[in-house]
């Protein structure tokens, strides 16, 4: 996997995956407008990220967050002044957290640049005007919900088929509630997704592998939570990979904390 080199996933949609924990940059492409969802991580990912939109003749019309994570808010001095656009709990929270993302941040991306937050602002509904600032509307559905972190949202491009998930549906990691309370809002989230779900032919998540069978993740991620709240335990093969297993015990403990 080489930084900066992009895949077609779908028409006009292409992901590039950064080597840091496997986090995906999506740009959805009309003529030589572009949108691009949660951009990320290091500098030297962004340079080349902005280096490709540059070779490509792209300018950048919309910038989308998923949500107000650290390694979701991110922006590149070269994308330029594009709108850039999260649900309004999502750049609520961004704002709050301005510190701890600096600290996060800190050694990936210049201290000169500008605060990664400071041109992220909170959509009126769940309408994103203008994507492609040609006036010709193509309709991006946003599923807003509070699984993961609040005001978390996927979004759903039904003329390509592809359906960005966010931090949820992953194939490399398990479903991280918001600690340390939040799993029915995690268990409204999936529930808030499967039609969409149901719809996408192609699905890309925060982190992780783009999969032509979407409906295959929102099943293992039911499965895994039905498991851990039913018998306070799972099998789940993603257990086995890096940093999971830490992340199971913290489910483990919620889901004993949930009213029966
Ligand atoms: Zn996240």
């Amino acid at each position: 996997m080489s930084t900066g080199s992009f895949v077609e996933i779908a028409p006009g949609v292409s992901v590039t995956t950064a080597v840091k924990y496997t986090t995906n940059t999506t740009v959805v492409v009309r003529n030589d407008r572009a949108v691009i969802v949660d951009p990320a991580w290091t500098e030297t990912d962004l340079n080349a990220i902005a280096a490709w939109l540059q070779s490509s003749s792209l300018h950048i019309s919309t910038g989308l967050s998923t949500h107000g994570h650290f390694d979701h808010v991110l922006w590149h001095p070269e994308f330029g002044d594009a709108p850039r656009w999260g649900s309004p709990r999502a750049v609520a929270m961004a704002n709050e957290d301005r510190a701890l993302i600096l600290e996060h941040l800190e050694g990936d991306i210049p201290p000169e640049w500008p605060h990664p937050v400071d041109g992220l602002h909170a959509l009126d509904d769940t309408h994103v005007p203008d994507p492609f600032g040609d006036g010709d509307l193509e309709e991006i559905e946003l599923v807003v919900h509070d699984g993961h972190a609040p005001g978390h949202t996927a979004m759903w491009f039904p003329d390509r088929g592809v359906l960005l998930a966010g931090d949820m549906l992953s194939d490399i990691e398990l479903p991280f509630p918001f600690f340390p309370d939040d799993l029915p809002a995690y268990l409204a989230g999936l529930d808030a997704l499967a039609p969409v779900v149901a719809k996408a032919k192609v699905l890309v998540p925060g982190h992780g592998h783009v999969t032509t069978d979407p409906m295959s993740r929102l099943d293992a991620d039911r499965r895994y939570l039905d498991d851990v709240i039913t018998r306070g335990d799972s099998d789940d093969p993603r257990r086995a990979l890096d940093g999971m297993e830490p992340a199971h015990r913290k489910m483990v403990e919620m889901a004993r904390e949930l009213p029966r």
